[in-house]
């Protein structure tokens, strides 16, 4: 591999450290991508032997070196993604290693290599039982898993489960990584497609057996079969015995996605998102990683993972924010998925109904090809949406439902069809104020009030986490009966139509109630079966659902996502504003939306009223051209914090003094960051706006690696931020 063969560049999972090189010891095999541990003083580290010349690294005496301890028995990291890796740490300024970890998964690479035990229940009931064994017996009965998942899945701890083990209640099997999952069947179910689903699906068939760089975008409007559509590519995948990876934005997505495959293909994909257990993640890295699983659903950390032979990449709901991650590494998953099928050199589809300013750039560049589809499937029209002035509709004081829509909900309520109010808003109110003295109760941490969360009886800050009880006076003048909550949130929204409706069946869909695929399934079989009359949920409930009984969809305030006035505020609007819309009538009962603002004549509203989807991107992208900005230039954002404010401020300021100057790059700044202060860590921020014929990446490189600050102080670069 390279002229010294006992020589290698070992790539440590370690950020703190660079690269370094080690001997192989005689009769060791290794190659480029090899997982091995390496020593390092006296621990022992994991890492990934790399090209030597891609990573500088000091030269080490040859007879210094010291040597590889082991090689793991995992199949090398291919070429493909080693080059992945790399631009992303190049592209994003993030660290090879912290790109690594997201690969190896955090140690699923490397927990043990003791075979998954498994235990079941065998019949053999023991002579003293307790309330705890009796539930164990009850609700394990054909259930097989490690013993935490029974733990888990009885409601006890570990203890009883092992303490059962012991007496032989169980019998014990070893399982493979890949436990009897027979694989997806490409024709499985039959599917007749539409003329229009029929057109694009060849193209994407096609286009896997092409097994070339080719980026999609799949636009096709809410309920037009885009699923349908793109499982015909995976299909195609399958029959060619190569990989699928299908990213959602959303694990909460994941259960009805499941169930959906599994009609289609017989049985299940593979799945990876943060609710997976331990031994689930183990399982499931070492069955891609080996080529069994054929198709992996997933949240962004999917894409880093080795797949044995990816042959297609499918992003769902591709306009999706969520898919920028915001700590960490910081990438935009949609970005990466794209540079991914580069790599690999296969086709990437990026599925929406309200595609990012950015992709629709793309297409009009000549870069992705656009596969539209143009109406909802089997004749289902789309919903009928109207706007209601809230200043001519008045709701009555103290509640937030205009009398339009609360006639409405009443009239679906009567017909038996189900009704949906989104409010992008957690909790009961997002601020509580002292009528006596004026005070605002704000997090100790952050620059941002605490929210009230009334069915948990606390107040807490959505950007930390921080949470108190809900005080019963004011904390500053001590006043009672003083504190008032202001401003609606879905909690409060769902008292409101309690009160209006106390016969109908409610729920609150939020990541406080829906904090896990399996509450996600729950929810969605409560609604197929008809046990929910009317939803308020936040943008959890805007997407990829499919309700054919909901034919009404009130937006209780259109006008939130507009405040702020970001780059994207517009847009996220009417993406936000238009999927949920989307859920209305998607089957044979036409769909209604009522869309609540003080601003009907806005041009979100009335693009969503007329439904001009396309004139409403031209009018954006245009204003974002004569702004200079992305997608037409590029921004990063600098992020300089510190617990200590001026300290921070210097940095800053040091930052912003040294600024290269170069045509067609600015930097403006430092100004204190929108949230100025977050978990205890005062910021500020520096922003870099580049023309696309510069090199942000290298000049902002050579910039910042000859600046030096105090150990306290972080200094984070976020490339095409979102958040700002
Ligand atoms: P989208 O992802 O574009 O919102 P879906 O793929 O969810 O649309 O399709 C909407 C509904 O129409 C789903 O219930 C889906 O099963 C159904 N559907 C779409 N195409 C077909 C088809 N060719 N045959 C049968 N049902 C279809
Ligand atoms: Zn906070």
């Amino acid at each position: 591999m390279n002229r010294d063969h006992s020589r290698v560049r070992v790539l440590l999972l370690n950020a703190a450290l660079g690269p370094l090189d080690y001997s192989v010891p005689e009769g060791m095999h290794v190659e480029y991508g090899s997982i091995v541990m390496a020593p390092l003083g006296p621990r022992k580290i994991p890492g990934v032997v790399w090209e030597a010349e891609r990573f500088p690294a000091d030269e080490i005496d040859a007879n210094k070196l010291r040597p590889i301890l082991e090689v793991r028995e995992l199949p090398p990291l291919s070429a493909p993604l080693r080059r992945l890796i790399e631009w992303t740490a190049q592209y994003y300024f993030a660290s090879p290693a912290s790109v690594l970890r997201m690969v190896l998964s955090s140690g699923a690479a490397f927990s043990d290599k003791r075979p998954i035990v498994e235990y079941q229940l065998n019949g053999n009931v023991p002579d003293r039982m307790t309330p705890q064994r009796e539930q164990v017996f009850a609700k394990l009965v054909d259930v097989q898993g490690t013993i935490s998942e029974l733990a888990y899945k009885a409601d006890v701890s570990i203890a009883v489960i092992r303490g059962l083990e012991k007496l032989g209640a169980f019998d014990r099997s070893e399982v493979s990584a890949f436990s009897n999952i027979s694989p997806p069947q490409p024709d499985f179910a039959k599917v007749d497609l539409s003329q229009d689903q029929l057109a694009v699906s060849t193209v994407l068939r096609d286009a896997v057996k092409a097994r070339a760089f080719k980026p999609y975008l799949l636009d096709g409007v809410t309920g037009s079969g885009k699923t349908e559509v793109y499982f015909e590519a995976v299909a195609e995948a399958l029959r060619q015995d190569r990989q699928t990876l299908v990213l959602l934005p959303e694990i909460a997505l994941t259960e009805p996605f499941l169930d959906r495959f599994k009609a289609r293909f017989g049985t299940e994909p593979v799945s990876w998102h943060s609710g997976l257990k331990q031994s689930e993640r183990k399982r499931n890295w070492q069955t891609l990683a080996s080529g069994e699983a054929k198709v992996v659903v997933g949240a962004r950390s999917a894409l880093f993972l080795p797949y044995k032979n990816l042959g297609l990449i499918i992003v769902d709901e591709a306009h999706e924010n969520s898919f920028k991650q915001e700590d960490g590494v910081r990438y935009h998953a949609r970005d990466v998925a794209v540079m991914r099928g580069l790599h690999e050199k296969i086709p990437v589809v990026l599925a929406s109904a309200t595609p990012a300013i950015e992709s629709r750039h793309q297409v009009e560049q000549g870069n992705y090809e656009q596969l539209v589809l143009p109406a909802r499937f089997g004749g289902a029209t789309m919903p009928e949406i109207e706007a209601l002035d809230l200043t001519q509709d008045v709701p009555p004081k103290g509640s937030w439902l205009a009398p339009t829509l609360v006639n409405a909900l009443e009239e679906n309520l009567e017909k038996g069809e189900q009704s949906l109010l989104f409010l992008n808003r957690r909790g009961f109110a997002p601020l509580t104020l002292c009528r006596t003295c004026g005070h605002r109760i704000q997090c100790p941490n952050c620059t941002a009030w605490m929210v009230e969360h009334r069915l948990t009886r606390r107040l807490a800050c959505h950007h930390c986490g921080h949470v108190m009880p809900q005080p019963d006076k004011c904390p500053e003048c001590e006043d009672e009966d003083s504190l008032v909550a202001c401003g609606p949130g879905v909690e409060r929204i769902c008292d409101e139509v309690k009160m209006l409706f106390p016969q109908a069946r409610t729920a609150i869909v939020t990541s406080d109630t829906i904090w896990s695929p399996a509450k996600a399934a729950d929810f969605v079989h409560q609604m197929e079966a008809g046990g929910i009359d009317i939803v308020v949920g936040t943008q959890l409930v805007t997407k990829g659902y499919h309700f054919p009984n909901l034919t009404l969809v009130g937006v209780v305030d259109a006008d939130i996502g507009l405040e702020g006035g970001d780059l994207r505020a517009a847009e996220r609007s009417f993406q936000q504003i238009a999927q949920v819309s989307g859920r209305a009538g998607r089957a044979e009962k036409p769909g209604h939306v009522y869309i609540q603002t003080r601003m009907p004549n806005a041009p979100v509203i009335q693009a969503l009223v007329e439904g001009d989807r396309d004139g409403f991107y031209e009018a954006e992208t245009e204003s974002r051209r004569a702004a200079g900005a992305p997608p037409f230039a590029r921004l990063a954002a600098i992020i300089v914090s510190s617990e200590d404010n001026s300290e921070a401020m210097e940095t800053a300021r040091l930052i912003g003094q040294t600024a290269p100057k170069v045509d067609g790059f600015n930097v403006y700044g430092p100004a204190p960051a929108p949230l100025s202060m977050l978990r205890g860590r005062h910021r500020h921020r520096l922003l870099v706006h580049a023309y696309r014929s510069v090199d942000l990446q290298h000049i902002m490189r050579e910039w910042l690696v000859k600046l030096e600050w105090p150990r306290a102080v972080r200094v984070g670069v976020d490339v095409d931020p979102y958040s700002f």
